[in-house]
């Protein structure tokens, strides 16, 4: 039986991708990718462009983001799916999730300079297309650009993780809230690359059990961050939280991301797909999904 190719999960210049929502959409078609999510970091602006150029190519479409959310001391991201993306409140949530990124950019650029790394602030601009959306990727970027570090892992592990010269904490939005956007504008709330956060049990048991509470309704089982392990153990998680299963590869960038569009193995029969649940928010032109 063919499953669909779906990939929800990427991101574009509008956010830490390089790539424009165009070539992004190209890229996914070209990929076999049957039905594609932009999920850009805290921000919508790429999604009409998305929209309509997966349109163009016979391609279904989702809206999509991923929000940065704080829980329990860690960051968390939530990918949403499916919303209406003109909803006042879930982009008042958005612009002020993004709020603090300047200042904060600010402030990692002073750890940096404290450890000999002067300028940071002015050379991951460089790399910025979104002003309002400057992440530890561009700084990452800068820092393998100048030739500080081999490749971006080798920059957030010696430069841009917890307790690291260029790493400043920062409250993001609270989970409810990041949940309570979603569902509000008529999407799904789904619980981004759970094999990645530093949680004890009991932590990711909260972690789950309170975005169920708040009404999130899915969680990535097929991810371009987990191992074939953590493929098994989340589609199990899905499976006993009765949570919908996704499917993304995280695409950032041609030549730095590991894991291509639409390429990651399917999701295994035992999980619901999340796109089931949004067969009536899937955006196509002419081509039927089947
Ligand atoms: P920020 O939202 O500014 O904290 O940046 C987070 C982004 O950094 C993530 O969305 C990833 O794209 C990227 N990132 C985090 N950890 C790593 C890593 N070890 N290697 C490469 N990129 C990473
Ligand atoms: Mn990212
Ligand atoms: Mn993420
Ligand atoms: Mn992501």
């Amino acid at each position: 039986m063919h499953l669909l190719n779906a990939d929800l999960h990427s991101h574009s210049a509008f956010s830490d991708g390089t790539l424009s929502p165009e070539a992004l959409a190209e890229r996914a078609h070209a990929q076999g990718v049957e039905l594609w999510a932009l999920t850009d970091h805290d921000e919508l602006g790429g999604q009409q462009r998305a929209r309509s150029a997966a349109l163009d190519l016979g391609m279904g479409y989702l809206t999509g983001t991923e929000i940065s959310v704080s829980f329990a001391g860690e960051t968390v991201h939530i990918v949403g799916l499916g919303f209406d993306a003109d909803d006042a409140a879930l982009n008042a949530g958005l612009a002020a999730t993004r709020g603090g990124r300047r200042q904060r950019a600010l402030d990692m650029a002073s750890g940096l300079a404290k450890a000999g790394i002067p300028g940071a602030f002015e050379g991951a601009l460089r790399y910025v297309s979104n002003p309002e959306l400057i992440s530890r990727t561009h700084f990452a970027r800068f820092l393998v650009e100048t030739g500080v570090c081999a490749d971006m892992h080798s920059v957030f592990r010696r430069y841009l993780k917890e307790g690291l010269p260029g790493y400043v904490p920062h409250v993001w939005a609270g989970l409810g809230d990041a949940v309570r956007w979603i569902t509000g504008a008529g999407g799904i709330a789904v619980i981004a690359h759970p094999g990645r956060y530093k949680f004890s049990a009991t932590a990711e048991y909260a972690l789950i059990t309170e975005f169920i509470a708040h009404g999130g309704r899915g969680v990535e089982v097929m991810t371009g961050s987990h191992s074939a392990a953590e493929h098994i153990r989340y589609a199990d998680t899905a499976v006993e939280f009765g949570l919908l299963a996704s499917r993304g590869s995280d695409f950032h960038s041609p030549g730095e991301s590991r894991t291509e569009l639409g390429t990651l193995p399917d999701l295994p029969g035992r999980v619901d797909p999340v796109w089931g649940a949004l067969a009536p928010r899937v955006q196509s032109s002419r081509q039927a999904l089947s």
